[in-house]
């Protein structure tokens, strides 16, 4: 039986929470805070900290944190309904418990059968229909089989604007908001995907909720008139029921073996994921149209401790170093990433070769070797001259890794293979550190900020967060989700956006299983408000800080697909100049003007990236 949302809401809403904490802890008000010893771990100094307007609490000590649910939870060992039950109990609240969903809940169940219903006509389509023999003969041609195609419920979309439309017909509220097809300038229900192999997307619990497209290589050169250049791969937007960083294709399937070995492999394409089925490793996901990101990294640590990535190893190399390495140790993950031969993809190999992708797989090595040998082996190794070049690159390299320990085993390797003296690359690999990461971009100055607020200005995502719960109406006026580049405040972003309170957010974040989102925002909100002198300057400062973090990491995405010829290179140049030119802006009398532009930028990224 499930508990209306609305019923859960109320029994918040009337629970005291300093009454109730202060049934177990001694709490005194200080400030607007009410303080005492934490009751999830041993202390004599007060770190536990409650914020009675927002309804949670938060300890400094040992980070717990939660509303009145999760307190009665935590300390009574019960669940979450039973939590709620009690505290029902207490505030005399009658709960109507029944199996009524909320109308939220009744759109979800409506947009994924509308989806399984599609895929269902997508598969039929490529399985029996006569026009779809040209990616039947596709298929097979990268040995995909009848039987392989059931098992991964491939489909084909027809030739036909809309086909889809006709076949399984929806309101515009299941249009949108399964992303399976939009209304065309006639006022025309369209098909999203038209003559395209169709790999459905599926959750991780094995819901369809969404689809991905791939073109025919004949298709591919002369499918429209206008000289535009249609995308090999389309997938679905981002909807009510699919968020593309939180998938992982394929992860539905694979799961299991993942469990089984402790390893999960990622590649890049669909094609390649069922290619590792087939060649005996059925452990393979993909990411869906994005980089691979922090989300992925918390999804696949519930699953395996052994990440390998296989990807072309141009691309591998130039997944963002800094990031992995922190999400190796916050995760606890080890990232690997497997040799495949140059310029061969993963369903080349297992079509040619199974033998050898096995192999690559299990010879992977760990992602700093892996950028320390593209360095050497690009290396003249024959010359002095060479060879210290060679160090200083793999200097560079050694030095993106958080751990000294790490750090000085790679040093003596280097050092060997380099025959130079250790004790003469450790300065150098020290030095390195203290400069900080090489960063890509020029970075325009730091603008001119009064020394309290500076430290708060190095974490503008966070700094954003706590001035969104202390001056909210300003803040919304100028912040937007696509500001925020660490996905665990923009996730806290997000949902202070649509929640009135934080504890609103916090206990959407938490019902998502958004954790440390919600725990973030626990944490801003139990702190001391903000005392500004001049707000406005404060929300200008913070906001510029934001738009150069985001810009400066959309630049990155930019330069990285420009170096993998996924974008041309005239369009990327330009582009990069514009951008550049609005961030030195964001320090003149144009600011303004060089925000607004760089804000309509970074939005127009989010819906090209996402088509
Ligand atoms: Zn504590």
């Amino acid at each position: 039986m499930a508990l209306a949302e609305g019923e859960i809401a109320q029994v918040r809403a009337a629970t005291d929470i300093v009454a109730l904490i202060g049934e177990q802890v001694a709490l005194k008000k200080t400030g607007r805070r009410w303080t005492g010893l934490c009751p999830f771990h041993g202390e004599q100094t007060a770190s536990f900290s409650v914020n009675a307007e927002e309804g949670v609490y938060y300890c400094f000590g040992c980070r717990a944190s939660g509303d009145a649910i999760t307190f009665v939870r935590e300390t009574q060992h019960l669940d979450f309904m039973d939590a709620v039950r009690l505290l029902a109990d207490r505030a005399n609240i009658t709960l109507h418990e029944d199996a009524n969903a909320g109308p939220a809940m009744k759109d979800r169940h409506e947009f994924l059968s509308a989806m399984e219903r599609a895929i269902e006509y997508y598969h039929q389509q490529l399985l029996d229909s006569p026009s779809a023999r040209p990616a039947r003969e596709y298929l097979k041609s990268r040995g995909i089989n009848g039987d392989v195609a059931r098992q991964f419920h491939l489909g084909w979309s027809p030739d036909d604007w809309d086909a889809l439309m006709k076949a399984v017909p929806m309101s515009d509220k299941v249009l949108t908001g399964t992303g399976l097809g939009f209304t065309n300038s006639r006022g025309r229900k369209q098909d999203f995907l038209r003559a395209r192999i169709v790999f459905p997307i599926y959750d991780v619990s094995g819901r369809a909720i969404a689809v991905g497209g791939r073109i025919l290589p004949e298709a591919a050169a002369n499918f429209r008139g206008d000289g535009r250049v249609e995308p090999k791969y389309k997938n679905s937007s981002e909807t009510a029921i699919y968020s593309k960083r939180r998938t992982l294709y394929a992860l539905n399937w694979a799961k299991d073996n993942i469990v089984k070995t402790d390893e999960i492999i990622v590649c890049e394409g669909y094609t390649d994921v069922i290619a590792f089925f087939m060649a005996g490793m059925p452990r393979a996901v993909a990411t869906c149209g994005t980089a691979l990101g922090e989300d992925h990294f918390r999804t696949m640590k519930n699953f395996a401790k052994r990440i390998v990535l296989a990807y072309d190893a141009d691309q591998a190399g130039q997944s963002a170093a800094a990031s992995v390495y922190q999400w190796e140790k916050q995760y606890e993950i080890d990232v690997a990433v497997a040799k495949l031969p140059k310029g061969t993809d993963p369903a080349e190999l297992a079509q040619r070769d199974p033998e050898a992708l096995r192999e690559a797989i299990a010879q992977a090595v760990p992602f700093l070797e892996f950028r320390l040998s593209r360095v050497l082996d690009a290396a003249n190794l024959a010359t002095p001259e060479g060879r210290a070049r060679a160090a200083e690159l793999a200097v560079a390299v050694i030095s993106e890794h958080p751990s000294d320990l790490v750090r000085d085993q790679y040093v003596m390797n280097i050092a060997d293979t380099l025959k130079l003296d250790s004790a003469v690359l450790r300065p150098r690999v020290t030095d390195a550190l203290r400069r900080g990461p090489r960063s890509e971009v020029s970075s325009p100055e730091t603008p001119r900020v009064p020394p309290a607020q500076r430290e708060a200005l190095s974490r503008p995502g966070v700094a954003a967060l706590k001035l969104t719960i202390d001056y909210r109406t300003l803040a919304l006026a100028r912040l937007v989700p696509e500001y925020f580049v660490d996905t665990v405040q923009r996730d806290a972003f997000e949902a202070l956006l649509v929640n009135e309170s934080v504890s609103q957010a916090a206990n959407e974040l938490l019902t998502r299983g958004d954790a440390e989102a919600a725990e973030l925002l626990q944490q801003l909100a139990t702190q001391e408000p903000l005392e500004l002198s001049s707000e406005s300057q404060y929300i200008s400062d913070v906001t510029a800080q934001l738009v150069r973090s985001a810009s400066r990491s959309a630049l990155l995405d930019l330069e990285r697909n420009l170096r993998s010829g996924e974008s041309s290179a005239e369009n990327v140049m330009t582009t990069i100049r514009d951008v550049r030119d609005r961030l030195e802006k964001l320090d003149s009398d144009e600011a303004e003007i060089a925000e607004n532009e760089l804000r309509e930028w970074l939005q127009s990224l989010e819906t090209v990236s996402e088509s």
